[in-house]
């Protein structure tokens, strides 16, 4: 049978059988918030996974609220400041390039009265801090610019940002999803007031998450009830998941340098080789900070779902932009906002790398591209 090639890691990295195995100690254990021994064993679990997530971070345990994912992060932070801060104002930034978890909850917060202004990018993805820091305005009552960018793994310049929101008294929310464990995740250096992070993309299981919120920044909860997280995100502790994330995340961080370099390596060994096979080929961000291990390569002349699709049956599976544009003929919001919507028809795909990528898998992606590409130009759906 044919090996299959994953090369959608940013979509979800598998889990690691380290982090299974952390996950299956706390399995049959009891609610960290009773008070019998099961419960405190529970409450042990749950916080000694905390302390080991801020000590990554470099913030205090108390700073870190669990949730069920990076959507539910992003959320919290950004619907949690805006109605926190609602008696200062209801204007609210953030760049054009954010998830939908962020985008979807700004036209939520639109319907209850807010004002949002989107900052673009230049035509490499990247926001420059000086119209950032023009946007913000004395009612400005949340700024959120993701760390990077899930479709084109573009680098944004955070401590700036965060500074210039800062100066004008702006609570400033960073989507850290895509960055962890791959660049440095210190709060204080990074000078945020809200960080998301999701365990998924880095190995832990999915459907949990964290945010950091720094010490006295107000943020409204999103989810009520027994007031679990210090009343912040109520709900019983999925005490499972947060054992795996801890471990997921040590393990990420512990082994970032030399990950950055293998994927960042595979990256450009791919992006060389259909440099020279496919020569229109468009390689979205290739000169700005990006994360090592995504490769956006926009094709001009060719949908994109036929060739997602030629590639699937060639055992390689990659994404368009992002899971969410694939079925839509427009550029995903991305893309558009690098070079505007009048592009014309072309593919966007997105090869994300992972810990076990080789060279061999991307020789091979690199030799098969450039036929299912001239097939699908020349119009025939299904490769021979
Ligand atoms: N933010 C970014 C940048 C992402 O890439 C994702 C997931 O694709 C999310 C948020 C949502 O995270 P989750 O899948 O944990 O809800």
């Amino acid at each position: 049978m044919m090996e299959r090639i994953y090369l959608d890691y940013a979509a979800t990295a598998p889990m690691r059988p380290e982090v299974i195995e952390a996950m299956r100690a706390p399995e049959d254990c009891a609610n960290p918030s009773s008070l019998h021994a099961e419960g405190r064993r529970a409450r042990t679990i749950v916080d000694d996974a905390r302390a080991r997530i801020a000590a990554i971070l470099r913030c205090k345990p108390s700073e870190i609220v669990f949730t069920s994912g990076g959507t539910e992060a992003d959320n919290f932070a950004i619907a949690g400041a805006a109605r926190a801060g609602r008696a200062r104002g209801r204007h609210i930034v953030a760049s054009a390039i954010e998830h939908h978890a962020v985008l979807r909850t700004l036209d939520a917060l639109r319907d209850e009265g807010a004002e949002v202004t989107l900052v673009g990018v230049d035509a490499n993805g990247v926001i420059d801090p000086n119209i950032f820091a023009a946007a913000l305005r004395s009612d400005t009552v949340a700024a959120s610019v993701m760390y990077a960018n899930n479709e084109i793994g573009t680098i944004q310049p955070v401590r700036a940002l965060a500074d210039a929101a800062h100066a004008r008294k702006v609570p400033f929310v960073c989507d850290a999803v895509q960055a962890a464990g791959a660049l440095p995740l210190d709060t204080g250096a990074l000078g945020v007031d809200a960080l998301a992070l999701s365990a998924h993309k880095f190995g832990g299981p999915k459907g949990i998450g964290a945010l950091y919120v720094r010490d006295g920044t107000p943020l409204s909860p999103l989810i009520h009830g027994g007031g679990q997280e210090r009343g912040r995100r109520s709900g019983t502790e999925n005490v499972a998941a947060i054992a795996g994330f801890a471990m997921a995340l040590e393990l990420a961080e512990r082994e970032r340098d030399a990950y950055c370099r293998a994927t960042a390596s595979l990256r450009d060994r791919l992006e060389a080789a259909l440099a020279k096979s496919l020569p229109d080929a468009r390689i979205n961000g290739k000169t700005a900070p990006r994360l090592p291990n995504v490769s956006s390569i926009t094709l001009p002349g060719i949908p994109v779902e036929p060739l997602l699709i030629a590639l699937d049956l060639e055992g390689i599976a990659a994404s368009a932009g992002s899971a969410c544009a694939t079925g839509s003929l427009e550029p995903s919001h991305v893309i558009a906002a690098l070079y505007g919507r009048a592009a014309g028809t072309a593919a966007t795909l997105r090869f994300s790398l992972g810990r076990s990528t080789t060279a061999a898998e991307i020789d091979r992606l690199a030799a098969i591209l450039p036929r299912l590409a001239a097939l699908q130009r020349e119009g025939t759906a299904t490769p021979v």
